[in-house]
């Protein structure tokens, strides 16, 4: 298997569910590559600072966009984290391997090292932890699926959880990776883990890493300290602690979007506010809401995310 792909394997001494997790889906989103490095040496060293600690299941932490990452870049050719539709996938597997480039070449590579672990480990339930940074700041949130056991995953890793935000995008992992697709019990979660080069990212991923794995009985909870548990909680306060999808903003090739300056993650939007341009004119909140993931970087198919809080923390 590819080193470079793989960033550690560990297999507890009993038996439980497969962790799975991605960093650098987005080749410039370093920290959950960063973030699974730290963590693979700190389960070297557990045992002997911590005897009573014990692992159930396996744990493997994969690096997803190999060649953007190396670039630094979120993609080379096309969006890796939007290619994840049955018909792609098909398409790819039927495409001999020497004629697969970029962004093609890694989700195979990806999907072919995640299917040799079921084959090889034969879980029970495989467990997808897909970690992400966002360009602007106070980007901290889970996206569940609309899977029961993924939303208890989301609010377990103790940051906003936003639903049917998979509805407004086409093939994201949590799209792909299904009981359906991987034919073994399947739960996917993304966890967005602040901004790309802010350091508290790397240990936000961390404490979303610790909370999965005591969620799913990877370890227990009375022999785990999470450290940095507590800056998802103190972030966390006065924010939506569940709240749901209201819109897109796609962008079309040629629309030269642009979002208006100093919008920030969670940020309250009334109606009718303009909150970006392009070559049709302004583009205005359809309702008010608050804003998630404006787009401050070049590359990406998507302006911003409307939300509705539901529930606060
Ligand atoms: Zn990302």
């Amino acid at each position: 298997m590819n080193s470079d792909r793989v960033i550690g394997c560990h297999t507890g001494k009993d038996r439980g569910p497969l962790l799975i997790a991605l960093g650098g889906m987005h080749g410039n989103e370093p920290a959950g590559v960063r973030a699974l490095e730290q963590f693979f040496t700190l389960l070297e060293i557990e045992p002997s600072i911590n005897p009573e600690f014990s692992f159930c299941g396996r744990f493997v932490g994969l690096r997803g966009n190999l060649k953007a990452l190396r670039r630094e870049r979120r993609f080379i050719e096309k969006d890796l984290n939007r290619q994840w539709t049955p018909e792609n996938v098909a398409r790819i597997r039927r495409t001999p391997r020497q004629d697969l480039e970029n962004e093609d070449l890694e989700l195979l590579e990806v999907l072919e090292c995640i299917e040799e672990q079921i084959r090889d480990y034969q879980p029970a339930k495989m467990v997808l932890l897909d970690l992400h940074t966002t360009t602007a700041t106070g980007g901290i949130f889970s996206i569940p699926t609309d899977d029961p056991e993924s939303v208890r995953i989301a609010v377990e890793l103790h940051a906003p959880v936003i639903k049917g935000l998979l509805r407004g995008i086409r093939g994201t992992t949590l799209h792909y990776f299904n009981t359906e697709n991987m034919g073994v019990r399947t739960v996917s979660v993304t966890f967005e883990a602040g901004q790309h080069d802010d350091e508290l990212s790397v240990n936000r991923a961390l404490a979303a890493i610790t909370n999965c794995m005591r969620t799913i009985g990877c370890v227990q909870a009375q022999h785990v300290e999470n450290r940095h548990d507590e800056l998802l909680k103190e972030y966390s306060q006065n924010l939506p602690k569940i709240a749901e999808l209201i819109m897109t903003h796609p962008i079309r090739p040629g629309d030269q979007f642009r979002m208006l300056p100093n919008y920030h993650n969670f940020q309250h939007v009334d109606q009718g506010e303009v909150l970006a341009v392009d070559q049709h004119g302004k583009i205005k909140a359809p309702e008010e809401g608050c804003i998630l993931m404006p787009l401050y970087q070049e590359q990406g198919d998507d302006g911003f995310f409307l939300i509705r809080p539901l529930e606060f923390f």
